[in-house]
């Protein structure tokens, strides 16, 4: 069995000059990185918590969950992070369900989680040298899916998971030695923990941003040298705005889009600026990117191919597998698929079989073994028994002028079992089409059946922590 050791003290001894991490206006390098997780490792050991104890982080992102997180791996213990939007009733449940040996959150976040102490503040004067090796099957991480449908579930997620994850996501794209890689996802979403941990392996810099924001992120772009970032289409479009078609600096590689479905004119709006953004599909289950474009190759009009030693396939209705341009549910099989879900062995046995994941999102594979994400299994909008994937007619409907963003979701109807009702949101300084013109609009490029049934006109689609699309609120609002 391979043992693995802390890639921060690895790069203390072989570059402890090199940046490792910034935050708010401070700068460590692998050498002060090393030094302050090692206090926090000593902290951890005072309080008693080590191989496998689980420890709950309720936080926005900040330098102290990078060193907790390398100090916790150092004494064999797991984080389970516990999202910073959810409120008080909802956390308590989840924390139980980790059974914490310690609870930590960020300022006045403490106020929403029983018994948390204080994080930024956890670390101890001393230092403690320990440094577990960990081998592939050890739990590193009980990271809570959103939860869409019902009780959300901790998904267990590996070293092995993260090694394999940073492994082949390197391989696909490329050398690019040393990345300094924006963060601006949160750290409490599989996308963010990937960022940490792959930069870390590759002996890059993370550069740590408390949350999104255009402004700061197009500014880190052209000053604090990013060569990668992970967004997602929104938040794309909104720092892409804020450059006003500026160009991007030659020290910017690339920027990897994904969390949901990703416009094709968004990415090629990218591309005008010299902003090579790729599409990639991925999910917690099998700890971040699926399939990314591979650089040389990207047109975005696919999430691209697996990732090396990843493997997907397309499933038919009776467990068939099916051929390129067939559409179905997909299954990922590889070193990044969890172990499971915590403590919940029947929906562990429900997702993983034979190793394969069925990630309950539908697409197609191409001959080139490309695949498309058609439609999470649950959005599928199904019409007198035409299938409707609702990213299409997003597409279309947010490429109208006047449109800013738009979503389709499916509501019942006597007539034809469901039907697709479009929410839109207004462009500044436009005014509102009459519902013919954006009937007429959809037809150009959209046969009759997919033509949404009602447009509903809001401020704003509701979007979660990731910037991802609410759509079970848009199912409720439609229905009332
Ligand atoms: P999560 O459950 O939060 O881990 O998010 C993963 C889900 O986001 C996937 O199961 C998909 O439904 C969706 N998703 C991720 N990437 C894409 C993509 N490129 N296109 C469409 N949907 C995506
Ligand atoms: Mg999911
Ligand atoms: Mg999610």
């Amino acid at each position: 069995m391979t043992k693995f050791g802390c890639p921060i003290r690895e790069g203390a001894s072989s570059q402890p000059d090199a940046e490792a991490l910034t935050f708010a206006g401070r700068s460590w390098n692998y050498g002060a990185l090393d030094a302050e997780v090692r206090r926090w490792v000593a902290a951890l050991e005072a309080r008693g918590v080590g191989k496998g104890h689980r420890v709950c982080v309720l936080a926005t992102n900040h330098a102290a969950c990078v060193f907790l997180f390398w100090a916790l791996g150092r004494v064999g213990a797991v984080l389970a992070p516990l999202n910073a939007r959810l409120t008080r009733v909802e956390l308590e449940p989840l924390a139980q369900d980790v059974e914490p040996g310690l609870t930590l959150a960020l300022g006045t976040l403490r106020e929403r989680l029983v018994g948390a102490e204080v994080l930024e503040t956890f670390v101890a004067e001393a230092s403690s040298d320990t440094c577990v090796e960990l081998e592939e099957h050890e739990p590193r991480v009980v990271l809570f899916t959103s939860g869409t449908t019902g009780r959300p579930k901790g998904a267990v997620l590996t070293e092995g998971n993260f090694r394999a994850s940073s492994r082949g996501s390197a391989a696909n794209l490329g050398e690019h030695p040393a990345p300094r890689w924006l963060g601006t996802l949160p750290l409490f979403h599989v996308g963010g923990l990937a960022m940490l941990t792959r930069t870390a392996y590759e002996g890059g810099c993370l550069v740590l941003h408390e949350r999104f924001d255009a402004e700061t992120t197009s500014r880190a772009i052209d000053e604090e040298k990013v060569s990668h970032a992970s967004l997602v289409a929104t938040t794309l479009e909104r720092v892409l705005d804020v450059r006003a078609g500026r160009r991007v600096p030659e020290t910017f590689k690339l920027a990897l889009i994904g969390g949901g479905p990703v416009p094709v004119p968004l990415l090629e709006r990218a591309r005008a600026v010299g902003l090579l953004a790729l599409q990639t599909y991925g999910l917690t289950e099998a700890c971040s990117q699926v399939t990314t474009e591979r650089p040389s190759e990207a047109d975005g009009r696919t999430a691209g191919a697996p990732l090396p030693g990843l493997e997907v396939r397309i499933v038919g209705e009776r467990g068939e597998v099916r051929g390129p341009g067939q559409e179905g549910d997909i299954e990922v099989r590889g070193p990044t698929v969890m172990a499971g879900y915590w403590r919940r062995p029947e929906a562990t046995r429900e997702v993983l079989r034979e190793g394969w994941l069925r990630t309950k999102d539908l697409g197609v594979l191409d001959a080139r073994g490309r695949l498309t994400v058609l439609s999470r299994r649950t959005d599928l909008i199904v019409r007198g028994g035409e299938n409707i994937y609702p990213a299409e007619v997003e597409a279309v409907l947010a490429n109208h002028p006047s449109v800013q963003e738009a979503a389709v979701v499916g509501v019942a109807d006597p007539r034809w079992g469901e039907v697709p009702v479009a929410f839109l949101a207004l462009r500044v300084g436009q005014s509102r089409p009459v519902v013919e013109a954006m009937e007429a609009w959809c037809r150009q490029s959209l046969a009759g059946f997919k033509l949404p049934a009602r447009f509903i006109w809001v401020d704003a689609l509701p979007r979660n922590a990731m910037g991802k699309l609410e759509r079970s609120s848009l199912r409720k609002a439609a229905e009332d």
